[in-house]
């Protein structure tokens, strides 16, 4: 009896204590969605839950990162509630609201919430440089590592495919390696090129590029330029010259954006106190990532979002006049 009074004190006086002024108890854990280990999403979420769970005393919220398969799968994890909020790539962003393309059969997803985008992506096709591949058409006949099944990559690859008539019979040998695996696979001459839409600097191309002989290939002509005409959510880009070993000029291919979603689902003060924790902490997270150093906050807010922005994120925006 006696032992049970103490524990029931001690329980008390926890329970006691955030009152008592400065701190709460961790009312609620929110899971990022990212991708793989060596991609910009992973360090990305780690970034945002870094400043999330730094006040995490004052507001209870915790976050947590998962590394997951890549957009595709984390927007129909969203959807399926096994994720609070993921990073997509703005041509998924795009397709899962509208219920297109690769998620025509799930139909519209009405409850998906855009809070911010971060890091272009250009679509990056990495070869080793004794295939003689230089640009994408050089591709066909060859080896190439598509990207995991859920993977943004894996799915902007099928639309580059149709825009140029091709199928993936147009390569000698498809593998569907995550994009953790990939650089490993390239240096070990399992396949001639990797695909990969990701942020740059990133871990997976710095790797490929420093383990073995690389280059990068442009991925440009007629079918590229129609897509960036015809989608809102494709753009031009160029991965600048000398920053990975291999490449001295610039590579001109066309990319997405980076987006963090969530669903309408998730309340809002959960959205806003992690758009609170990255925007007042703006310098900060542009300083955890290489690829998150170009970051402006007045692009963050509209760039690449085509799914209506979260009412947690909108306060916050419209407090600072942003909106
Ligand atoms: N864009 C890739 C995807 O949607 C992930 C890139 C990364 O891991 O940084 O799957």
């Amino acid at each position: 009896m006696k032992h049970l009074t103490i524990v029931c004190a001690a329980a008390l006086a926890l329970l006691v204590a955030p009152g008592a002024g400065t701190s709460v108890v961790a009312k609620e854990t929110i899971r990022i969605g990212t991708g793989g280990k060596t991609g910009v999403y992973f360090p990305t979420g780690g970034a945002i839950c870094r400043l999330v769970n730094r006040g995490a005393k004052t507001h209870g919220i915790k976050c947590n990162v998962e590394s997951t398969g890549g957009s595709v799968y984390n927007l129909k994890t969203i959807r399926g509630a096994g994720l609070d909020f993921g990073i997509a790539q703005s041509d998924w962003q795009y397709h899962s609201f509208k219920g297109t393309s690769r998620f025509k059969e799930d139909g519209p997803y009405d409850e998906l919430r855009a809070v911010f985008s971060v890091h272009p992506e250009p679509f990056t096709v990495v070869a080793r440089a004794d295939s003689g591949i230089k640009t994408f058409d050089d591709l066909k006949g060859k080896r190439v590592n598509i990207g995991n099944s859920g993977s943004g990559q894996r799915a902007t690859l099928d639309v580059v495919l149709a825009a140029k008539g091709w199928t993936l019979a147009d390569f000698s040998e498809t593998t569907e390696l995550k994009s953790a695996e990939q650089s490993r696979a390239l240096c070990e001459n399992k396949v001639d090129a990797m695909i990969f839409t990701v942020g740059h600097p990133s871990g997976s191309v710095k790797q490929a590029s420093t383990r073995c002989s690389t280059v990068l290939v442009d991925v440009s002509g007629p079918a590229i330029d129609k897509l960036i005409a015809d989608n809102p959510y494709y753009r031009t880009a160029k991965i600048p010259g000398g920053m990975y070993k291999g490449t001295d000029g610039d590579t001109v291919t066309f990319g997405v954006g980076a987006t963090l979603v969530t669903s309408a689902k998730v309340s809002e003060e959960v959205v806003y106190t992690v758009v609170k924790s990255v925007f007042d902490n703006l310098k900060r997270f542009k300083r955890l990532h290489p690829a998150l150093k170009i970051l402006v906050a007045e692009e963050m807010i509209k760039d690449g979002l085509s799914a209506p922005l979260h009412d947690g994120a909108k306060k916050f925006y419209k407090e600072q006049g942003w909106q």
